[in-house]
């Protein structure tokens, strides 16, 4: 059936925590509306639907949510006839519906995936607005509906069998799931083709891939690993610049996805979650990798690409980590060298392993104690990696043009800007002499101009 929309255009706001996962998930909701005859709207107060797709990775997150019930509260009661709709890992997690209890302004209350069942459910509360069949019963073909931009998000894989003890995606994302090659490789042409230069796929142990349609890679394919033979493919597309994935598992870090990693545009950079240093705090997180093992992956990984820059994830103050655990941690970032690090305080979420094995017995001061060290370690020797690029050319993906500077990210995912002002340098890839180094940003000045 033909959708039937009311007098004026339908409007939806979409506020997005979390990750790019979530990110690319709201855009499928936005595709999705749109096909519907919807439009955009930036004030959240004057929308018909209101959609918040929501994180659980930390509580500070999901408190958000709850406490902004009272604004939509106060929102419905100039526009009574208002959707308001909360999606995501909170709902995706919550199957006893019981966070539900506590969401007084929510209309429309569904885990990720259910989002094709938007037509209906819309359809039902406001007949006025849409009246239309589901599009589609899988949301992975939904196709997002991106901002006008050179790089772009392609989610090759949702959910995740890996089962860390602190993680509630596994929970609220359930298990793997991988989306057939085909469509993948679609995805990518019909962006390369609207302009995009730099891909990032996504998923939350990326590496760890599975073809459904193994049949689907090229017979030129020179790998057996499903994950490395996508990135092949991805790489082989004309007019494609950069290739960029994320998250990857040290696991699935198989030897042909770093030979993969030379690829002339995979980008030269790798985001490896380390988590800890410390075995024994490993295995209380499941990842059923040792420090040994780890720091053998990074041995090959450089050796595969030498000079790359390597970024992970650290959580301190784990059920029971001992200040010495804790060292082995900074021991183990000190001998790896990393550029960047996204450090976490353990925050115990409900529903995971670790809060029904383990006592959260590390004191909140000491969390953040530890992070601070962290921090500290990480700060100096991004800085100081980042001088060794001072005197050097870099290649940077210009995304912004701003305050008489443009910036983007060099091949090593680093910031850099250059003074200058033309705006049709964004998209551009520039080749850029650094001349100063932050702990955060190279500073330099375009070859040409030079
Ligand atoms: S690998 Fe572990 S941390 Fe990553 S999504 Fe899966 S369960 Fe969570």
């Amino acid at each position: 059936m033909k959708p039937v929309y009311h007098m004026s255009t339908p409007l939806f706001h979409i506020t997005t925590y979390g990750c790019q996962m979530n990110k690319n998930d709201s855009e499928r909701i936005a595709g999705l509306l749109s096909s519907l005859g919807f439009s955009a709207t930036e004030q959240e107060a004057e929308a018909d639907l209101i959609i918040i797709n929501t994180c659980s990775v930390r509580q500070s997150a999901e408190d958000r949510i709850f406490g902004a019930q009272e604004k939509y509260l106060e929102y419905k009661k100039q526009k009574p006839d208002m959707i308001v709709a909360v999606t995501g890992c909170m709902p995706g997690r919550d199957k006893a519906r019981v966070f539900q209890k506590s969401l007084p302004a929510t209309d429309l209350y569904f885990p990720t995936p259910d989002m094709v069942h938007l037509p209906k459910w819309i359809a039902e509360l406001r007949p006025d607005l849409v009246n239309s069949e589901e599009l589609s019963t899988d949301y992975l073909k939904l196709h997002p509906l991106r901002a006008p931009s050179v790089q772009a998000y392609v989610t090759i894989q949702t959910g995740c069998n890996k089962f860390c003890t602190y993680c509630v995606v596994p929970h609220a994302r359930g298990l793997e799931r991988n989306r057939p090659v085909a469509d993948i490789l679609e995805e990518c042409r019909g962006l390369v083709a609207h302009g995009v230069v730099e891909i990032t796929l996504l998923g939350q142990t990326v590496n760890s891939f599975k073809a459904i349609d193994p049949q689907t890679f090229s017979p030129a394919n020179p790998f057996h690993d499903h994950f490395a033979a996508l990135l092949w493919e991805v790489n082989k597309l004309d007019g494609l610049k950069r290739l960029h994935w994320t998250a990857a598992h040290p696991l699935s870090m198989t030897d042909e996805v770093i030979a993969a990693l030379a690829l002339p545009k995979q980008v030269n950079y790798l985001h490896l979650p380390v988590q800890s240093g410390s075995n024994e705090i490993l295995k209380r997180m499941n990842r059923k990798y040792t420090r040994e093992q780890y720091l053998e992956v990074i041995r090959k990984v450089k050796a595969a690409r030498p000079g790359i820059a390597l970024g992970t994830d650290i959580i301190v103050g784990f059920c029971g980590e001992t200040e010495a655990q804790f060292q082995d941690t900074l021991s183990l970032y000190r001998e790896v060298e990393f550029d960047i690090s996204y450090n976490a305080q353990y925050s115990p979420r409900s529903g995971t392993l670790g809060v029904k094995l383990f006592t959260d017995d590390v004191s909140k001061e000491e969390k953040r104690a530890r992070w601070d060290e962290l921090q500290a370690v990480m700060e100096e020797i991004s800085l100081r990696k980042n001088q060794a690029f001072v005197g050097q050319q870099v290649s940077v993906l210009v995304d912004k043009v701003q305050h008489n500077f443009a910036s983007g990210n060099s091949f090593e995912m680093k910031l850099t800007r250059v003074p200058a002002t033309e705006s049709d340098l964004v998209g551009k890839i520039i080749t850029v002499d650094v001349i100063r180094a932050k702990t955060w940003i190279l500073d330099g000045r375009k070859h040409d101009d030079a």
